[in-house]
């Protein structure tokens, strides 16, 4: 086990778990674990060691969402959205004196960075935009309608999707990191959802200015396929095997107390729970199998704009989507009632909720919908151990 791993578990066990359902209970942020976070410097690991951080790899990161995710899911998802956002700065703004900057300060003042890419008018799709920066001199102006900004009221800064310029079309855009103190952010819809209650994802009006310079220099398109799609599969996916991999403990312990009760048998749950092990299993192998994939591509610039690159991680995100709901079903059903009920050592009704954000959170169908395209142009199976 890595250093940073050993701190990311000991922030989960021993604070986001001792909040995670007041978390959740009252929709709010998850304060006391980030504060935690921080003190243990766990946001800024990605970014590089010149920069002052940790140079930590995505596997390191995929495995800290999946640390967190066993105690509090909406802490995990929290950081897992942050690194996403560190990420695109860390991968596409190193060529640039402002965004080197920005990495110093996210490592140094651990820094929490939440994204604006969700427009009303546009729904999911990510790919396009209706604002656009507006640009005067060396100066830019923007004002997004964005339905969703989780944590935006916490956060220290937001990367913001908007088309290049007033006259570029939707699907012509730009990444903008614009830091507290030069936007302004009006409510426009409140958090009372089924799960995912902490991240507070909360609708506003964002109104923001700043340098031109902020701009990150790779369009939006590169930075998407090579960066931010494959980070927020991968992180994502993460967060719900842990979440997931939480529930399998509560009925892997739940069966152990049954057997211990009636020394001798078998207790009934037991082959449903073989059963749940290797669903999670599956679950895990997925993810573990793009992460190396990705951590691959990553020094070959030709793989990350395969075809099959694409769709495998695709596939990993509505995979993983899908599989949590159904393994957190199944520890429920071990458990039985006291995994319905929602307190007692054995429940599993937040993992439930929380997982179900999975499959709109980009909708798989978006997703899905995405890929038959791509798989109209992809002729050959990937060699197995390739
Ligand atoms: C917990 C959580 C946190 C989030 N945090 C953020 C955040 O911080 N920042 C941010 O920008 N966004 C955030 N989002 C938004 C998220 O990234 C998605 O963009 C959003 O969930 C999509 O919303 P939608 O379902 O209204 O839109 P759509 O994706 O437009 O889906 C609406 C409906 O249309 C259908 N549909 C749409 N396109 C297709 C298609 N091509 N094929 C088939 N069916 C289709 C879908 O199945 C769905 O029924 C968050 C979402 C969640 C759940």
């Amino acid at each position: 086990m890595t250093l940073l791993l050993a701190r990311a578990r000991q922030v989960g066990s021993e604070v986001a778990a001792r909040h995670a359902e007041s978390v959740d209970r009252d929709a709010r942020f998850p304060r006391e674990a980030f504060d935690a976070l921080k003190q243990a410097k766990l946001l800024g690991i990605a970014v590089p060691r010149a920069q002052g951080g940790d140079g930590a790899p995505i596997s390191d990161i995929v495995a800290v969402c999946h640390a967190l995710g066993q105690h509090c899911g909406s802490t995990a998802m929290i950081f897992a959205m942050h690194q996403i956002q560190v990420a695109c700065v860390v991968r596409h703004g190193q060529d640039s004196a402002w965004h080197r900057k920005l990495m110093e300060r996210l490592a140094g003042e651990q820094l929490l960075l939440a994204s604006a890419t969700t427009e009303a008018g546009v729904g999911g799709d990510v790919r396009s935009s209706v604002c656009a920066v507006e640009r005067k001199g060396k100066r830019f102006t923007l004002q997004k309608n964005a339905s969703v900004i989780s944590y935006g009221a916490d956060a220290d800064g937001i990367l913001v999707t908007a088309r290049r310029a007033a006259d570029a079309p939707a699907s012509d855009q730009s990444i903008v990191p614009v830091l507290k103190g030069e936007y302004t952010l009006e409510r426009t819809s409140g958090w009372d959802t089924l799960g995912m209650r902490g991240t507070c994802s909360d609708g506003f009006v964002l109104r923001a200015s700043g340098d031109i310079a902020q701009v990150l220099p790779t369009p939006y398109a590169e930075i998407s396929a090579q960066t931010m799609l494959p980070t927020t599969h991968l992180t994502w996916a993460g967060v719900w095997l842990g979440i997931a991999s939480d529930a399998v403990s509560r009925a892997r312990a739940f069966i152990r107390a049954e057997a211990r009760r009636k020394p001798g048998t078998t207790p009934s749950g037991a082959v449903r729970l073989a059963e749940t092990v290797n669903l999670l299993q599956f679950m895990r192998a997925n993810v573990v199998a793009a992460t190396r994939d990705y951590q691959r591509a990553m020094e070959q610039a030709e793989a990350l704009t395969a075809l099959s690159f694409a769709v495998e991680m695709n596939n990993v995100k509505t995979g993983s989507a899908q599989m949590a709901t159904q393994v957190i079903n199944h520890a429920l059903l071990v458990c039985g009632l006291a995994g319905y009920r929602n307190d007692g050592p054995y429940t599993v009704t937040r993992h439930l909720r929380d997982a179900h954000s999975a499959a709109v959170m980009i909708n798989n169908d978006r997703i899905l919908a995405n890929s038959a395209g791509l798989l109209l142009a992809l002729k050959d199976e990937p060699e197995l151990f390739a």
